[in-house]
This record gives C-alpha cells, structure tokens and sequence, in this order.
C-alpha cells in the first residue's frame, strides 16, 4: 500500500483534534479509584507509521494506565512463543457479545456445553486472565518483567508500572480474582489463581501515553517490528493473529459496531486509551478519559473514525 503524506496526516489530526476538542459526552471510569480522579479535559491524538513518522497533537505526551490494551501486547508475547495452537484450544477466539467482565460469559462459552473454551477470548477480561496465566516465568516478577519487556519493546522505551493505579486496582479487584476461580474450577486457568491475579493486574497497571499506543500499533501495522527501534518484536504471523482477535474482540460488546463503522482493528482500554491499526501503513492513538456505557473512550472513538475515514483506510473498502 502507499504510504500516506505527512503533510496529509498533520492536517487530519489536527482537525479530528480541534473537531471533538468541545464532546464533553461520557464518564471517566467509577470503579477503578485511581482513574475516575484523572482530568477528563484531557485529549491528545497521535499516529506512527511504518516508515516511522510520528505526528502528535494536544496531549499526545500525557501519561495514562494503559488498562485493556495492554491485552494485545500479553496476547502477542503468549501467541509468539506458544503459537496460535494453544491459543485457540486454551483461551478461544470468539466474540462473548457480553461486558469485559463478565462472569456469564464464562458460564455461557463453556466448553463442557460444546462451545468455546469458557474464557472467550483474550481481549476480554477472563481470556485476559487465563493468556496472563500462560506467560512464561519461574516466578510472578520473573513473569512481571516478561510481560513490560515485551510492552517497552512494542513501545520503543521501557515502560514502568504506575504505582498508585497497581495499588488502586489490587484493592478493588475482587470480581476479576472471582473470574480466576471460576476459570480454575473449569480447568482453564494454567498457573495459580492469585499470582496470575496480580500479574494481570499489573498488566493493566503500567503507564503509556498516545504516541506510545501509536508506535505499539504500528509494530503491529508493520508485521512485528517497531518501525522507530528496528527491533522485531514478534513475528509477522503473531502480528496477524492479534490485529484479528482486535477486530473481533477490540471495543469491548460494541466491537461489531466499530468495525462496521471504522473498518480497523482496534483496542480500548477504560484507562481512556485506543489504538487502532492500519495493516501495512499506520497506527492511531488517542488518549480522552471519558467513556461510553460500554468502556470505549468517547472522543477516542470519534477521532479515530474521523482520521480513518479521511484518510480512506478502511480495510474492507475496495480503493
Ligand atoms: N484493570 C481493568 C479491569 O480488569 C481493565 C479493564 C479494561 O480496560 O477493560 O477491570
């Protein structure tokens, strides 16, 4: 595909940035301390591309939780060195239609009823859990330290675990230490329950801003290799896999209708982050803390959608 002009990327950014700079739609989330306190003003837009251009705009710089979407980057590292096999069979590839949390969805995609693996996929909270429960390590920081290798890789710097957000959420995260019992109880969960608990925690718990989320995304737009460091982070097989379970799984239960409009994969996280990838050429990111009913950053959304349709790289149409 042809590389789009900086020119064009600048001027586009700029005005999905000025154009939702005003949405003050959407609630910061509530049920994570540390994140229903964080400034809701803030707004910042970046995109890297394959050629490692960066462009940024507004508060592009600002650091933020990376929540959910640290999902891809645990997804990748499991997929890379355990293959796309154990993925399927252990944690499933399918849609739950159901909030991130839930606990019916397990209940739901069980396989005992011949359905998927009971975790559904790894994008959503109980597949996160049961791919945090398959990374690689002797110990918990052994595998801690797997988990931000291969985030800082993505990223191009190293990452580092926010503190109050890993403190904050150890404190209120009875429902996800609720969905690793119930994954154990079905065989599902492949390491212990607390220790895979705080690892998933911590995953969630680390601080990245909007160029970060770009340059993670465009490792995946191109093929597994950070485009600014040259460092092959995964494979190009790994890359395809997870910008598909994206795709499916991305925007939390309103992930078809984000396809159906954006036409990209993408990831959101209620930290107020969103990546979204252009296969080939570019990633997205924007970081705006207020969000919609489902967990899917509001201005995020908007100005992605803007950035993609102007530039015309929706990867379903034909030109
Ligand atoms: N740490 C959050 C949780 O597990 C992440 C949720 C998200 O961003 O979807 O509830």
């Amino acid at each position: 595909p042809q590389l789009v002009s900086s020119a064009a990327i600048q001027k586009v950014i700029e005005e999905a940035y000025e154009k939702y700079k005003p949405v003050m739609d959407g609630k910061n989330a509530s049920y994570i301390p540390y994140l229903a306190k964080a400034d809701s003003k803030l707004y910042g837009i970046a995109v890297v591309t394959v050629d490692g251009r960066v462009f940024r705009i507004g508060d592009a710089g600002h650091p933020f939780p990376v929540e959910s979407v640290s999902k891809i980057f645990t997804l990748a590292d499991v997929l890379h060195k355990q293959g796309a096999e154990s993925i399927l069979h252990k944690i499933g590839v399918n849609a739950t239609g159901l909030p991130f949390n839930s606990v019916l969805a397990v209940e739901l995609n069980n396989d005992r009823l011949g359905g998927s693996p009971p975790s559904g996929n790894p994008l959503v909270n109980a597949g996160a859990i049961a791919t945090a429960s398959l990374v690689e390590g002797k110990t918990l920081d052994a595998k801690w330290q797997n988990v931000i290798d291969t985030a800082s890789a993505f990223a191009g710097h190293t990452l580092r675990l926010n503190d109050n957000v890993y403190r904050s959420e150890m404190a209120s995260n009875q429902h996800n230490q609720a969905i690793a019992m119930l994954l154990q109880s079905y065989d599902h969960l492949y390491a212990d329950v607390s220790e895979t608990v705080d690892l998933y925690t911590r995953e969630c718990s680390y601080d990245v801003d909007a160029v970060d989320l770009a340059t993670m995304g465009a490792t995946f737009a191109n093929g597994g290799t950070n485009p600014r460091t040259h460092h092959v982070v995964v494979d190009a097989a790994t890359s395809a896999h997870v910008l598909a379970v994206m795709a499916t799984a991305g925007l939390y239960n309103t992930s078809g209708e984000w396809l159906f409009k954006v036409g990209l994969p993408g990831k959101s996280g209620v930290g107020g982050g969103i990546v979204a990838v252009v296969p080939g050429r570019l990633a997205i990111g924007v970081y705006s803390p207020r969000l919609d009913a489902a967990g899917n950053s509001v201005r995020g959304q908007l100005a992605v959608q803007f950035i993609a349709d102007a530039l015309g790289v929706n990867i379903f149409a034909s030109e």
